[in-house]
C-alpha cells in the first residue's frame, strides 16, 4: 500500500486565477498577467495571533517561524491581543495544513485564520510560514524537474487523507504556476517548499523527498533581493516623497528582483495619484495608512505605457509604496515616481 503524502493546499485568491488569463497590452504584446508577487515590504513586522492551539503547538510555530527570520529581513511579533494581526493561525486537525500567500493574508476577514496547522509533522510549520512570507510551492516551479504520472497522481490524491477530486488535484499539484508568479530560477530538490512525492507518481520513477529544514537556496532566496534582503531598503528607511512636490523623484531598479520603497505623508485627505514614468516596466503596491502591511492597491500597467499608476482616496496618515520591475528575473531600469493630490 502506498503511503500517501499529506499535501499542503496553498490557498490562492480567486483574482489570481483571473490574472492567469492572457491579456492584450496597449503595445499589442500578449502575456499572462500575474506580475505583482506577494511579498511584504522589506523590513516589515508581521504580527501573529493564535486562534487556539496548545503551548506545545505554539512553541513549534515560534521556533519554525524563526527559521525564516534568521535570514529574511522580517520580524514576527506574536501578539494574541492584535485582532488585526497579519497572520492568524488555527489548529483544526480536520482542515489539513494550508496558508494564504504573503500579502493575500490582508484580504482575509479578520475573524478567519490565514493559516491552519492541522498537522505539524517535521517542517510543516516552516513550510506554511514560507507561504505566509510569499513563497509558492516548489513542486509547481515551472523549471521543475518532476515528470508527473498524472493518472496515478489523480487516483492517489482521490484517496484518504486528501480525498481530492481531479480538479483539486490538478490545481494543488499538477498545475504549474505561470512563470511570472514564481520567483525562483531553478528547481530546488531540497526546498522546504517541496513536498514528499512517491517515485511511482512520476513517469521517470524519480520522486521527491520530504524536506524538514530550510535548504541553502531557501535561506539565500529569503535573504535575497527578490524577498527580504537585510542590506536592502526597508520600511524603516524608505525614500521620502512629498505630495505635490515640484519635481518627480528619480529611482532605478538596479538589481534583478529588487524592490524600491517610498513613503509619503498625507496631511489633507482626498484623492491622490501615485505614478511612475519612464521606460521601465514597473509594478507597484500601495500600503497604509500608518501601516506598511495594509495593502490598499496594486497596479501594473495603468500608467503611461508600461508604468504603474494608483489613484485612491486617502485619509490623513503615512503611506508606503513598493515598486518592482515587472520582470523579476531580468528586469532593470530607471524611472521616476511622484504623488499628487488631485
Ligand atoms: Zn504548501
Amino acid at each position: 500500500m502506498t503511503n500517501r503524502p499529506k499535501v499542503c493546499v496553498d490557498r490562492v485568491l480567486p483574482r489570481d486565477f483571473m490574472r492567469l488569463q492572457p491579456t492584450t497590452r496597449a503595445a499589442g504584446r500578449t502575456r499572462a498577467v500575474a506580475p505583482i508577487g506577494k511579498t511584504w515590504a522589506n523590513g516589515s513586522t508581521l504580527r501573529v495571533r493564535f486562534m487556539g492551539g496548545t503551548s506545545e503547538q505554539k512553541k513549534i510555530v515560534r521556533d519554525q517561524a524563526g527559521w525564516w527570520t534568521q535570514h529574511a529581513n522580517l520580524t514576527f511579533d506574536f501578539d494574541d491581543a492584535a485582532p488585526n494581526a497579519e497572520i492568524r493561525i488555527s489548529f483544526d486537525p480536520n482542515d489539513g495544513a494550508w496558508s494564504y500567500v504573503g500579502t493575500d493574508c490582508r484580504s482575509i476577514p479578520l475573524n478567519d485564520a490565514t493559516m491552519n496547522l492541522g498537522f505539524m509533522d517535521g517542517g510543516t510549520t516552516a513550510h506554511e510560514f514560507g507561504h505566509a512570507i510569499g513563497l509558492a510551492h516548489e513542486h509547481q516551479n515551472p523549471a521543475g524537474g518532476i515528470q508527473w504520472n498524472e493518472e496515478v497522481v489523480i487516483r492517489e490524491l482521490g484517496g484518504p487523507p486528501n480525498l481530492w477530486d481531479e480538479a483539486t488535484a490538478r490545481h494543488n499539484v499538477l498545475r504549474k504556476y505561470a512563470a511570472d508568479q514564481v520567483n525562483g530560477t531553478k528547481f530546488d530538490p531540497d526546498s522546504i517548499m517541496l513536498y514528499f512525492f512517491p517515485a511511482d507518481w512520476t513517469l521517470n520513477g524519480v520522486g521527491t523527498k520530504a524536506n524538514e529544514v530550510l535548504s541553502d537556496l531557501d535561506k539565500a532566496f529569503a535573504a535575497g533581493a527578490k524577498m527580504y534582503p537585510k542590506t536592502g531598503p526597508t520600511v524603516d528607511q524608505p525614500t521620502e516623497l512629498v505630495v505635490n512636490a515640484a519635481r518627480r523623484t528619480s529611482a532605478s531598479i538596479g538589481t534583478f528582483g529588487e524592490a524600491d520603497l517610498f513613503a509619503f505623508n498625507v496631511k489633507k485627505a482626498g484623492r491622490h495619484v501615485i505614478d511612475t514614468r519612464g521606460p521601465t516596466d514597473i509594478v507597484m503596491k500601495l500600503f497604509g495608512p500608518n501601516s506598511p502591511t495594509a495593502l490598499i492597491a496594486e497596479d501594473d500597467d495603468s500608467g503611461v505605457a508600461s508604468n504603474a499608476r494608483i489613484a485612491a482616496n486617502l485619509v490623513e496618515g503615512r503611506y508606503f509604496a513598493q515598486v518592482r520591475h515587472y520582470n523579476r528575473a531580468s528586469g532593470r531600469g530607471n524611472y521616476t515616481v511622484a504623488v499628487a493630490r488631485a
